[in-house]
């Protein structure tokens, strides 16, 4: 009989194959009490450990495949600078001082308390971090108590063609599971943001997530498909469903086969419509991929990764730097930062602000724009360094969850501030660089006309915006049923929104999923959106939809949707 499992779709395409399952990655730190004499002892074990987990990610990276993108060594390499940091170098010595405990036990209590702060973000991408210090902490103890690494433990030819079940996955080992030739992996647990998720994704790794109970159903040398579209594994399938899922993957390859050729077309509607495709980044790993898909650039560069992992926010320096490294990256295509959208239920160290309490509602709280006004110390450094780094490469400033007006003025008087400042010390930056607003609250969307007056192009981010039109909270389940893009209450926002920009003058672009999402992208043009800034992975597809599209034929289609939830 096939026993179907259903997770979380993180990393597209389908493996067929047989099951290796990776033994449980639950390390359990053994605890005892210590005497004071022995506690220089303890501290230099766990220094060792912390030492030789160092040396083993270093080997990993050095393992990494050189045909592999050269960014991919940046997942280890935040691993090793969590190795590096005080959280876990000096918090647990305190504790082995103070408990008289041993190593294991001070380091599980310190990740314990590292995983609650992450445990409360409300923020889905931040909260998955958490994976991250589980992993480094898994690692170290599993070298304190002599233990092997999972992966070492196999044969390594062992992996080929495999699809692979775990626990969990690190990042390292996803890196390493490429390299052996896996065709997939499923894991209980982790979130579509996880970095392993990511990576999966950058590696084109077909993967699924979530899968919850899946160990007591699956077991080594099953045979299995995983489809890593709809998130679902197959075990034991019979001969009807194998047979349709190896036509599936044939179809499938042959239909990403025919996406390549799409990289360097222009995207134009069958009726002559230029539009532009540009690429939504989070970390410097995805920039690589601006160019794969032949992208016109960054139309939504999130910066909110350079606040992790870290207890002061980042120094004018280290944005300047990592700026240019981008502008680098992407030799000549326009960059589009957004400032960053951090606060309330995206509290990280990295904010090195002074109140932390928590309210209730955070989403409605002190966010993104409202944070940095009220924080003007922590917002000047970024904005100072966007200014500078504009004087080598096209570089635009978006500025997230414009609510008012009054709002859009104090950031546009801030960087007239601050032009003024560089000017004084003769520093070089774009004199025009272009100020752009996120249309993602619905009283902005509304009012979008008087914010295309004054700002130079603005970007639908659909995440917010259908969050707050709907009153739901993006991440609570149990209203997710009311999250919908194509709500007519939406739609007609994003019509105003598309309007405005065009009376104005000016460029409207759409960076929320829904503009990468492909089922969405004729309605989208229907209502007259000319540029789209989605992730690199679904950037063709959309592509594809628009060069078949007569955009002059979709108004019937568009009456319709703006009436009612039918289209
Ligand atoms: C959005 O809200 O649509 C958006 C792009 O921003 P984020 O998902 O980072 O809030
Ligand atoms: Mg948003």
């Amino acid at each position: 009989m096939t026993i179907s499992i259903q997770g979380i779709s993180v990393s597209r395409g389908i493996a067929i194959g047989k099951v290796h399952r990776i033994k449980d990655d639950q390390i359990d730190a053994p605890e005892y009490i210590i005497q004071k004499k022995q506690v220089t002892d303890e501290i230099s074990r766990l220094n060792d450990a912390m030492k030789n987990a160092r040396e083993e990610l270093r080997a990993i990276r050095d393992r990494i495949p050189t045909s592999t993108s050269k960014n991919i060594a940046e997942f280890i390499n935040t691993h090793l600078l969590m190795l590096e940091d005080n959280a876990l170098t000096e918090e647990p010595i305190r504790i082995i001082k103070e408990n008289l405990c041993n190593a294991e036990w001070a380091l599980k209590l310190q990740c314990d308390a590292l995983v609650n702060v992450f445990d409360e973000m409300a923020d889905t991408y931040l909260s998955t971090r958490k994976d991250d210090i589980e992993h480094v902490v898994n690692r170290i103890l599993r070298i304190l108590l002599k233990q092997k690494p999972i992966l070492d433990e196999l044969p390594h030819e062992h992996l080929k063609n495999k699809l692979v079940v775990a626990d969990d996955l690190t990042p390292a080992d996803t890196v390493l599971m490429q390299h052996y030739g896996i065709a997939a992996f499923a894991t209980e647990f982790g979130g579509s943001t996880s970095h392993t998720a990511i990576l999966a994704r950058n590696l084109r790794i077909p993967a699924v997530v979530g899968l919850h109970g899946a160990k007591k159903l699956i077991k080594n040398d099953d045979y299995a498909i995983l489809d890593g579209d709809s998130g679902i594994i197959l075990i034991n399938p019979d001969e009807t469903v194998l047979n349709h899922y190896k036509n599936k993957q044939k179809e499938v390859k042959k239909y990403h086969t025919s996406l390549e050729k799409l990289k360097d077309a222009p995207a134009k509607s069958i009726d002559g419509i230029n539009i532009t495709l540009m690429a939504n980044i989070e970390l410097p790993s995805d920039f690589e991929t601006v160019r794969d898909v032949g992208a016109a650039g960054v139309g939504l560069y999130r910066t909110e990764f350079l606040y992790m992992n870290r207890k002061s926010p980042p120094s004018e320096e280290e944005h300047y730097e990592t700026y240019i490294d981008v502008i680098k990256a992407l030799r000549g295509l326009p960059l589009t930062i957004r400032t960053v959208d951090l606060g309330a239920d995206k509290e990280v160290d990295g904010m090195g602000r002074r109140s932390t309490h928590m309210r209730s509602n955070p989403a409605l709280g002190l966010r993104a724009v409202r944070l940095c006004l009220k924080e003007p110390e922590f917002f000047r450094p970024q904005l100072r360094a966007i200014l500078r780094a504009s004087a080598f490469g096209p570089i635009r400033i978006m500025i997230p969850m414009l609510t008012n007006l009054n709002e859009m003025q104090q950031v546009l008087h801030m960087i007239n501030e601050l032009k003024n400042e560089l000017d004084n010390r003769s520093i070089l930056y774009d004199k025009k660089i272009k100020i752009g607003g996120m249309i993602e609250v619905p009283a902005s969307a509304i009012c979008a006309d008087i914010f295309a007056k004054q700002l130079d192009f603005l970007s639908i981010g659909t995440n917010d915006l259908i969050q707050y039109t709907m009153a739901i909270d993006r991440i609570n389940d149990e209203v997710n049923y009311l999250y919908d893009p194509l709500n007519p209450a939406v739609l007609r926002l994003i019509q105003i929104t598309i309007n405005a920009g065009e009376k104005a003058n000016i460029p409207v672009s759409m960076c929320g999923e829904m503009a990468g999402e492909k089922e969405h992208t004729k309605l989208l043009l229907g209502l007259g959106l000319k540029e789209f800034s989605i992730h690199p992975a679904t950037m063709l597809e959309v592509k594809e939809i628009i060069n078949q599209t007569n955009i002059s034929e979709l108004e019937e289609l568009t009456k319709k949707a703006l009436m009612n939830n039918n289209v």
